[in-house]
């Protein structure tokens, strides 16, 4: 068997798309949803993060409020911005681009998001709304991990699915939407990590594998069961010679051979990595039609 791609790049823009949709009907109703955006520091890769989630907003009608701050921004201005945007009725959702630079309590910063503007879904509240199955803000990427195979038809309901990574942005809280009673989820999760014993053991019997563990050709071929669905969210650098920059990236599968047995399997890059940045865009504009629904 040859598995089906799974065209993260294009679900996302089709995802996009319908968001431009609805942002226009809401202008209509005279709501422009916004997005707090705060970097702090220079670091090259939050940099380039930041700018593709400002282009995004621009690009769908999102209006963005952009805080580039210096890396000696002190913990009391730090939250004097966030008290600031969770007071402005402008913004529906705050985004504070993660590693802050050492010295900051990220925690603290964290949790002094409004949970009704924490469109990451990091804050204690929101997960622990998750958790219950309760009408919160999904976590961005294993949102959108659920969005591809859902838009890619695989079934979830009663599937056996191996997540490989408990992390607290990824694995954790993918096992919880998928255990979720709901014909979007109902599946069997079994969550691997470093501790697991026999990882091939597990991923053998699933009909859904998804791989979150950050180590190139974690999943190999012999592992996967013929047909299963196969998803990477892996985004690994390995030195290459032949590129400008010296490196190019890889996910956790070893996508050549587990492309032959699979039914489905997601490209790194062009696979989860461009729903991240729609589903914080989807989770902002909910978040502008909740606060509407309230007022
Ligand atoms: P993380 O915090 O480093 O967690 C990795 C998890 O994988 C840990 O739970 C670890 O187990 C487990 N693990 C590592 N090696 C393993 C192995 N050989 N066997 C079994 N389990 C193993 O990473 P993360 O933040 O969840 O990210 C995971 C990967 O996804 C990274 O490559 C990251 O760059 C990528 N990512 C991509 C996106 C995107 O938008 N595409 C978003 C987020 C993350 P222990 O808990 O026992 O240490």
């Amino acid at each position: 068997m040859t598995a089906t791609i799974i065209d993260g790049k294009q679900i996302a823009a089709d995802m996009r798309a319908e968001l431009k949709t609805e942002v226009a009907k809401l202008k209509e109703q005279g709501i422009v949803p916004g997005l707090g955006v705060i970097l702090v520091g220079a670091d090259p890769a939050s940099q380039s993060y930041v700018t593709a989630k400002e282009r995004a907003c621009d690009d769908i009608g999102i209006y963005s409020d952009d805080n580039r701050l210096d890396a000696d921004t002190t913990q009391e201005e730090l939250m004097a911005l966030v008290d600031k945007m969770n007071k402005d009725p402008k913004i529906n959702g705050i985004l504070v681009q993660l590693p802050l630079p050492k010295g900051l309590n990220e925690a603290e910063i964290l949790l002094a998001i409004d949970p009704a503007k924490d469109v990451d879904g990091f804050h204690p509240m929101n997960v622990g709304k998750m958790v219950v199955g309760e009408e919160t803000f999904l976590p961005c990427t294993p949102h959108g991990v659920i969005q591809l195979l859902i838009r890619s038809g695989i079934a979830i309901e009663g599937a056996e699915v191996v997540i490989v990574g408990r992390s607290n942005i990824v694995g954790k809280p993918l096992a919880n939407m998928l255990i979720q009673k709901n014909d979007k989820a109902n599946a069997t999760v079994t969550v691997c990590h470093t501790r697991t014993k026999d990882l091939a053991s597990h991923v053998k019997r699933a009909d859904i594998v998804i791989a979150a563990a950050g180590r190139p050709n974690t999943i190999t071929a012999d592992m996967v069961k013929d047909g299963a669905a196969v998803i990477d969210v892996g985004v690994n650098r390995v030195e290459d010679a032949s590129k400008k920059r010296g490196y190019r990236l890889v996910g956790d599968v070893d996508f050549e051979a587990v492309k032959e047995k699979a039914s489905f399997i997601t490209p790194v890059p062009g696979g989860v990595g461009p729903m991240t940045i729609t589903m914080l865009l989807y989770n902002t504009v909910e978040s502008a039609k909740r606060t509407n629904r309230k007022a």
